[in-house]
């Protein structure tokens, strides 16, 4: 299980992300990778190995924008290669993650029984294939998509989304696996542990089981996965 970081603001988030992520590292992780609404859409960039050739790979590929998520993972489904870093891409929705979905061996076969191509190894893509189904299906706001989503899951879960579809929006949603949210003055933040935030600011709150959340600069509306 490795890092979150996600922002939601006025500053243009992808350097921020990356510090957020730097203050993870003593995690330990394989890969890393961005995914930030971009105005027009979601682009992601993702590295294998340190922090520094996500640098690198931003370098080539900047991502512009001030709503985004980061992740350094930690494999555990897939071997650590860029194909199964996160985000993990479905649609316009992207998902970062920590943890383990236990029935995603089923979960994956029904998703390619409708159709669904999947890109990479991960338990983590099903999750963002099964939010862009919801999402399509015009299942309400992007929380209810997520709400739907995992509904379908089993397994521990700290999860953060950005979507096409909510542009000034992230949702985040936690079983098992720790989320904090973070408060300040126009933008909010969310991590998996609270280092990744402190330097912006001291008034967090943890989410507690079966808890999700969606950001926006002007704070936090927390509801339940149920
Ligand atoms: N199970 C996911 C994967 O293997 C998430 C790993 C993590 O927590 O970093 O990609």
């Amino acid at each position: 299980m490795c890092g979150i970081v996600a922002y939601v603001g006025d500053r243009q988030c992808a350097p921020l992300l990356v510090d957020g992520l730097r203050k993870l590292e003593y995690r330990g992780y394989d890969s890393a990778g961005l995914a930030l609404h971009t105005g027009s859409g979601v682009e992601i960039v993702r590295a294998v190995g340190k922090l520094a050739n996500l640098d690198l790979a931003l370098k080539k590929h900047p991502l512009s924008g001030t709503t985004g998520i980061g992740h350094t993972r930690w494999a555990t489904h897939g071997r650590p290669n860029e194909a199964n870093a996160h985000p993990h891409v479905a649609g316009g929705v992207a998902v970062v993650h920590n943890g383990i979905i236990e029935n995603h061996v089923e979960l994956r076969k029904q998703l390619q029984q409708k159709g669904f191509k999947l890109s990479s190894d991960t338990d983590t893509e099903i999750v963002a294939h099964l939010i862009d189904e919801a999402t399509r299906a015009g299942k309400g706001t992007l929380s209810d998509a997520v709400r739907a989503a995992l509904a379908q899951v089993r397994g521990a879960y700290a999860v953060a989304v950005v979507s096409q579809s909510a542009p000034d929006e992230i949702v985040v949603a936690k079983n098992e696996s720790p989320i904090v949210i973070g408060l300040a003055k126009g933008e909010t933040w969310a991590a998996s542990d609270i280092p990744a935030i402190l330097e912006h600011t001291r008034d967090v709150l943890f989410l507690v089981e079966g808890e999700m959340a969606t950001l926006t600069k002007s704070g936090a509306v927390i509801t339940t996965l149920e």
